[in-house]
């Protein structure tokens, strides 16, 4: 019998690109979203269309038995969406009620494995003021303090599974992503994180010209490549490890350096104009040690490979928008 999985959040960057990997794995799956995959055709072997913030679509989704399920869904895009303030009252709302609805979906319905994909936005905002040396170790979560509301509603929502594991022994799995970034990814709706920002303000550029980029570019990040996620994700879900871990890449770049590899990739000298915008934290990084030790993962390849391929990908929609 195949193993079957049910990924919340199907529609999404990262969701979609989960359903192809487990698909390659020979998972049955289903996808639920509420929208399709933007830049590609579902390979979910069925796909629901529906809102998780309704109790009656989660009963629904879960009405067969699943080996696991991936819970991708929520609110959330780059420093332009969650940064403002503006869009906090539906972060926090609709990613706490999503979650709040799946879990007890999943209890009542006694499917047993869930992921749970938290993000790096948890981390105290005192241990990230230095670019240079930013910490982000697992166990530095607490005394929690977040910079965002994003941030503290997936803390809430890790401690959430976490006592569902403990009082009613669900396996729970918790990773914490640290900027996922790749092709088929947000790039111009306004949910778009700093590299297909780039990548698509550089693609626009001609040779010689300016592009604009938030804050000093100072900041330094970490980013990982989409297919390192997935192995991470899927090394999670395979171990005993209940986590909460992080997934991410320890290669920290500054955004000014982040631009020059883009510009480098796409070979073209460009004026970077700082101008004033959301920011975040001043220095985050990836710290892999436990993740390593757990589960002999790090990421395979370095961010320029990642890049490239993004670059290529983002390249071809500003194309066929200026052909449009
Ligand atoms: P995404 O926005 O592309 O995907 C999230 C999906 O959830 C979207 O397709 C959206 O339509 C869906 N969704 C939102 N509300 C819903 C609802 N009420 N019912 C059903 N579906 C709903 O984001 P992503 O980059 O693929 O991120 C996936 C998960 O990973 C999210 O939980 C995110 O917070 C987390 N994460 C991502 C990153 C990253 O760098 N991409 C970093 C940290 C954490």
């Amino acid at each position: 019998m195949d193993k079957t999985a049910l990924v919340c959040g199907a529609g999404g960057f990262i969701g979609s690109h989960l359903v192809s990997r487990l698909k390659g794995e020979g998972y049955w799956v289903r996808g639920v979203d509420l929208k399709y995959p933007e830049f590609c055709e579902t390979v979910a072997d069925d796909f629901v269309i529906g809102d998780l913030r309704d109790q009656y679509i989660c009963r629904h989704v879960t009405d067969r038995k699943f080996d696991e399920v991936y819970q991708l869904a929520a609110d959330m895009g780059g420093a332009g969406y969650i940064f403002t303030g503006e869009h906090d009252a539906d972060v926090m709302h609709n990613s706490a009620t999503i979650n709040l609805n799946m879990l007890d979906a999943c209890h009542k319905r006694n499917i047993r494995k869930i992921f749970y994909s938290s993000s790096a936005c948890i981390y105290p905002e005192y241990n990230q003021m230095d670019p240079d040396n930013p910490k982000c170790s697992e166990d530095s979560a607490y005394p929690a303090k977040p910079d965002s509301e994003y941030g503290w509603e997936k803390l809430f929502s890790e401690r959430l599974y976490l006592s569902y594991q403990r009082n009613h022994g669900l396996e729970i799995r918790i990773a914490r992503f640290h900027n996922i970034f790749g092709p088929e990814g947000s790039w111009n709706d306004g949910r778009e994180k700093a590299p297909a920002a780039l990548c698509r303000k550089i693609a626009w550029a001609e040779d010689g010209g300016e592009i604009e980029i938030w804050g000093d570019g100072k900041q330094t990040r970490s980013f990982l490549y989409i297919d390192e996620c997935l192995e991470g994700i899927r090394r999670l879900v395979g171990s005993d490890f209940i986590g909460p871990v992080n997934i991410g890449s320890e290669e920290m770049v500054t955004i000014n350096q982040l631009a020059d590899m883009i510009m480098g990739i796409a070979g073209k000298k460009l004026r970077i104009k700082h101008i004033h915008g959301p920011l975040g934290v001043r220095g985050r990084n990836s710290d892999n040690r436990l993740i390593s030790k757990k589960l002999e993962w790090q990421p395979s390849q370095p961010l320029a490979e990642g890049l490239r391929k993004t670059y290529s990908w983002i390249e071809s929609m500003v194309n066929n928008k200026r052909q449009a």
